[in-house]
């Protein structure tokens, strides 16, 4: 019998981290700030109080790998996957439907199970018998496996929007004007309304996950640029919306028991120009239409920022086009490198073959410039006007790279560590929740976990 007390005490004393029963008294908010550069994180000049405040008091990285297309559901996926998009399946903001003859199709509210085919975060979270909530996260329509669920575009009859509306936190002319239309109000009054979603959500289901996204930060640096002055006005207001959540946290009485992790989906460049590679399949003869549309076409490309996916519509014409495709692009202004599809598993995205969304060919674009769809006019490049920068370069660039802050119960105080993967991101939230979530191609950031 002595014999087993030492084994009892070591049992005993193992770490809270190395629990294999699910946490039902922890809880962690995994927010995603949308396309936040880790050069701009660096900047200290940009005030964000609130995040600062969460890094010194736990862990950050100095940058944060992105996944390819660095776009935003592609990322947020990952973040809650932790799988590459070769796995997880999305590829675009939506699932791609290919038509032969005609320019594929974003279906954007495609439930989840026809475009995310691995298990997340929140999946097995449920499963386990934690609950989960979620404010404006992407590819999530439908899951079956989120709580309560306060959606990008909200509905008057969404369960969470009538108990917001009844506890006096939203009216119902403030759902309206989230709706798609000439109501709709802007980006910043959108990320409020999220804000407030998120903050009634932790206040009064007190989920075990919640998942929160602002959007604001993307916007505007499309608008005007990474760097600009709105892009950094943008960025601080996401921290104050931040801090007003952090507020409710501290309120709820949960703040010990509460994990909090800051990423984002995606860095940014400025961009000057623009590459409209449908202009030249038009004026080859190869897409067809009147004016801004495209009627019938043997070829399309589908514009992704800084990347975009060429894909032959018509099968017939396949073998003959995908070569006389390569050599259009690849001298083309604007193009700094074609990829085949079929080679994209060394940027961790499926081939053709694997998902039917990946493109033929993949076209990255050159510094400064960036992809469109539109095919009016005669100019394949054009200046971009009232066009600040986007995403969607090869993660590789740093400039793409993003940010990565944790704090709670669990993390070390004060790590800074180089870099981490968006791929390590679900592992390790795993880990703090008592869960497993099986063949992940991230890792558990043991670096910054208490011993
Ligand atoms: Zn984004």
């Amino acid at each position: 019998m002595t014999r087993l007390i030492p084994l009892l005490a070591l049992l005993l004393s193992l770490p809270t981290l190395s629990r294999a029963e699910p946490a039902k008294d922890r809880h962690v908010i995994l927010v995603s700030i949308d396309g936040f550069p880790a050069y701009l994180w660096h900047d200290p000049t940009l005030m964000v109080p609130n995040l600062r405040q969460l890094a010194a008091g736990g862990a950050s990285a100095k940058a944060l790998t992105v996944s390819n297309p660095s776009i935003t559901w592609i990322n947020h996926t990952t973040l809650v996957t932790g799988v590459e998009p070769r796995k997880h399946g999305v590829l675009f903001n939506g699932l791609l439907v290919r038509k032969d003859g005609v320019p594929p199709v974003i279906e954007q509210w495609a439930d989840k199970s026809r475009m995310v085919f691995v298990p997340t975060l929140y999946d097995v979270a449920h499963q386990a018998g934690l609950t989960t909530a979620e404010s404006d996260w992407v590819a999530i329509t439908n899951p079956g496996t989120i709580n309560w669920s306060f959606a990008e575009l909200p509905k008057p009859d969404d369960a969470v929007v009538k108990e917001m509306i009844a506890a006096g936190v939203a009216t119902e002319e403030e759902i309206g004007w989230m709706q798609m239309g000439p109501n709709r109000k802007g980006v910043p009054f959108l990320d409020s309304m999220w804000t407030r979603a998120a903050i009634h959500l932790f206040e009064t289901h007190r989920p075990n996950l919640l998942l929160y996204h602002t959007l604001n930060t993307d916007y505007t640096h499309h608008m005007h640029g990474p760097r600009s002055g709105p892009g950094f006005t943008a960025l601080e207001l996401a921290d104050r919306l931040l801090g007003d959540l952090i507020d409710a946290v501290d309120r709820s009485g949960l703040r010990e028991k509460t994990t909090i992790v800051v990423a984002t989906d995606h860095g940014f460049k400025k961009v000057t120009k623009f590459v409209q590679p449908n202009v030249a399949l038009k004026k080859a003869g190869l897409a067809r239409g009147l004016g801004p549309t495209v009627s019938s076409c043997d070829a399309y490309v589908m514009a992704q920022g800084g990347m975009a996916f060429a894909y032959v519509t018509n099968p017939a014409r396949r073998s003959e086009l995908l070569p006389q495709l390569r050599e259009m692009f690849s001298t083309m202004e604007g193009i700094a490198e074609v990829i085949d599809g079929e080679k994209g598993h060394e940027l961790g995205m499926p081939t053709p073959d694997e998902n039917t969304g990946m493109g033929d060919l993949i076209l990255f674009a050159s510094e400064g410039y960036a992809f469109r769809k539109e095919v009016t006019g005669e100019e394949v490049v054009v200046p971009a006007v009232n066009y600040g920068g986007t995403h969607g370069y090869p993660a590789s660039d740093p400039e793409l790279d993003g940010i990565f802050i944790a704090h709670g119960p669990d993390i070390k105080p004060g790590t800074v560590v180089d870099r981490v993967s968006n791929l390590d991101v679900a592992p390790t939230l795993a880990r703090i929740m008592g869960l497993s979530l099986p063949d992940t191609d991230g890792r558990v950031l043991d670096e910054i976990l208490k011993e």
